[in-house]
């Protein structure tokens, strides 16, 4: 697959979470059978998701560009050391499209808020897997030995929210109908927007020391340190779970 700047779909069956994930995301142990509502919502959510993506390939030099953003990133941060000692960079949003995030709206609107979450949960866990289908992909298609392809997000170490601003004037990506407010906020909601890095191993492995860790609840830093494309650093808010 051409990386250069292209935009396309992502089956709805490479995303689908199945009932473990979806129980586990939701903070439920112990149960041997996924319960109705469960299957329910993502019966929902593969019948009313569509993922889309769109990857751009830029240079290094390019990248650093897009990633001073509006000048707001932290200093230091450890994403400087990786953009800058990467060999391939590809920009790229994904989105499950609107019709599902209307659907989370109006079942919450009629007070089925069980319904309501599991679908926002299964969403999120959906949106999440695309983004790592795109990872995947590039890692797969820039395959070289010596280096590991991983994504990074606004929002998380260091990178100010406000650099979506730059990378999606980039992307374009009224080409899958995702569009930035002037609040930040992606529409449709359950959208991703980030850069896939290929960079040496060690300039991924970097300690969660920094000023603005404290706030990071993912800590994903951490479980990057194992080998491979993992599914890791997203920005998309989940409400609460009410039961
Ligand atoms: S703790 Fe969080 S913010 Fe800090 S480096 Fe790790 S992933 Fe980034």
């Amino acid at each position: 697959m051409n990386a250069s700047d292209r935009s396309f779909s992502i089956p709805v069956s490479a995303v689908k979470p199945d009932a473990g994930a979806l129980l586990h995301a939701q903070g439920v142990t112990g149960r041997a059978r996924p319960a109705a509502a469960e299957a329910a919502a993502i019966h929902l959510l593969v019948r009313l998701a569509a993922p889309s993506a769109v990857v751009r390939e830029v240079s290094p030099k390019k990248f650093l560009k897009v990633f001073a953003g509006e000048g707001f990133n932290e200093t230091p941060n450890p994403l400087e050391a990786v953009f800058s000692g990467a060999e391939r960079l590809a920009l790229f949003a994904v989105t499950l499209g609107q019709p599902v995030c209307d659907e989370i709206d109006r079942l919450f609107s009629v007070n089925d808020s069980t319904l309501g979450c599991l679908l926002d949960t299964a969403a999120s866990l959906a949106a999440d897997r695309a983004a790592a289908w795109v990872e995947t992909e590039r890692h797969r298609a820039w395959a070289k030995e010596g280096l590991r392809s991983l994504r990074y997000s606004p929002g998380y170490c260091g990178w100010h929210l406000s650099g979506q601003k730059k990378l999606l004037a980039h992307l374009r990506p009224g080409r899958i109908g995702l569009s930035l407010s002037e609040t930040l906020l992606m529409t449709p909601v359950k959208s991703i927007s980030g850069v896939v890095a290929a960079a040496p191993p060690s300039l991924h492995a970097f300690e969660p020391g920094f000023a603005f860790c404290a706030a990071c609840k993912p800590k994903s830093c951490c479980s990057r340190k194992k080998e491979g494309p993992s599914l890791i650093m997203t920005g998309i808010p989940r409400r609460a779970a009410t039961r």
